[in-house]
């Protein structure tokens, strides 16, 4: 059973999360579920709601014209409910269920048979000032991975509101701020995820020539026409740089009528999306991006324990082995050593 790294989870922001070691009902991850897919590693989200919606689904609205982007974030709110967040995943580590990933050897260890590899990541930024002071602090508490901004505005960029049929040329770039986060995350060895960007702030992103491009969990906008995926030049983009583009599983992303169905999804939708990527820039550049516990996920798939049915897909459709172990797992470990640093 090939191994596999999945790019993006929101489990640590879920309300059951005190049962996510030991296994809980619903949901789509848990350790026991993890270890019977073969599911070793993976990039474990900081996600906050906006408190006054509590809700973020109202925003995600698919109506032609879209909804308006999200209210910004109150910094110190961001601040406090991402420090809880990420305490979660430290107990989980302080548990000896996972090891919080800091260098690629945490990655390598996990391919054997050590604890799951977790990278702490960000998604939206409004945690951190606009003058980075805590992004050291940050990366003392293990933060590997972070997306500037979520779908709304923040003091670093314009994260794209959600509209179907979109293209993500929505809004303006990064702010000076956001140029020099990114600039400061590649310093330090930290991911910058460009999922949720607008195409704006993804040029200018690209223009830093600061880091590969990496997009931790989309779709190809040539399959399914919604502003949250990514057009064929930012595809080629993203290659051009040695990146990565993780393959999102929500059905709203995934198909082609833009419905955010589960039922009748199927697990080839997924496939024809990496294919897409891959046949643009190489095999090399695609891998999985799941969303898990953030979003729907096809029922064909259900939970984490869909995935070994998800490599038969792409085994179905000519994809070789070596190529399935590379989206599944070997991706995602070299573009992550290529923007840590390979000794970690
Ligand atoms: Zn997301």
């Amino acid at each position: 059973m090939a191994i596999i790294f999945d790019g993006h989870n929101d489990s640590l922001t879920r309300e059951d999360h005190d049962r996510f070691a030991a296994g809980r009902e619903g949901g789509h991850l848990d350790l026991p579920r993890m270890a019977a897919a073969g599911m070793r590693g993976g990039i474990f989200a900081v996600f906050i709601r906006n408190p006054e919606t509590a809700d973020y689904r109202p925003v995600q609205s698919n109506r032609p014209g879209g909804a308006g982007p999200a209210p910004e974030l109150d910094h110190s709110f961001a601040a406090a409910a991402s420090s809880a967040a990420a305490g979660r995943l430290l107990a989980l580590e302080r548990g000896g269920h996972v090891r919080v990933a800091r260098a690629i050897c945490d990655v390598d260890a996990a391919a054997e048979s050590g604890p799951l590899a977790a990278v702490l990541h960000l998604e939206g930024a409004e945690a951190i000032d606009a003058g980075l002071e805590a992004l050291d602090l940050w990366y003392a508490a293990g933060l590997r991975s972070l997306g500037p901004v979520w779908s709304r505005p923040n003091a670093f960029g314009h994260g794209v509101r959600f509209r179907y049929p979109s293209t993500p040329d929505i809004g303006p770039g990064l702010t000076e701020a956001g140029k020099a986060l990114a600039r400061r995350c590649a310093e330090l060895g930290i991911v910058f995820d460009l999922a949720h960007m607008n195409e704006a702030g993804f040029w200018d992103a690209a223009a830093l020539e600061a880091a590969p491009l990496v997009v931790s969990h989309a779709g190809a906008h040539a399959v399914c026409p919604n502003s949250r995926n990514l057009t064929d030049a930012q595809i080629d983009a993203v290659g051009a740089t040695g990146g990565l583009v993780g393959i999102v599983f929500a059905p709203a992303f995934l198909r082609p009528d833009g419905k955010n169905q589960s039922a009748g999804t199927p697990l080839s939708l997924i496939v024809q999306h990496a294919r897409h990527v891959a046949d643009r820039i190489g095999v090399g550049h695609v891998a999985l991006g799941s969303d898990f516990d953030g979003t729907e996920v096809p029922d064909a798939l259900g939970d984490v324990t869909g995935l070994p049915r998800l490599l038969d897909e792409f085994a179905t459709h000519g994809f070789s082995a070596a190529e399935i172990e590379a989206i599944a797992w070997g991706n995602w470990r070299r573009t992550l050593a290529r923007c840590w640093g390979e000794a970690g």
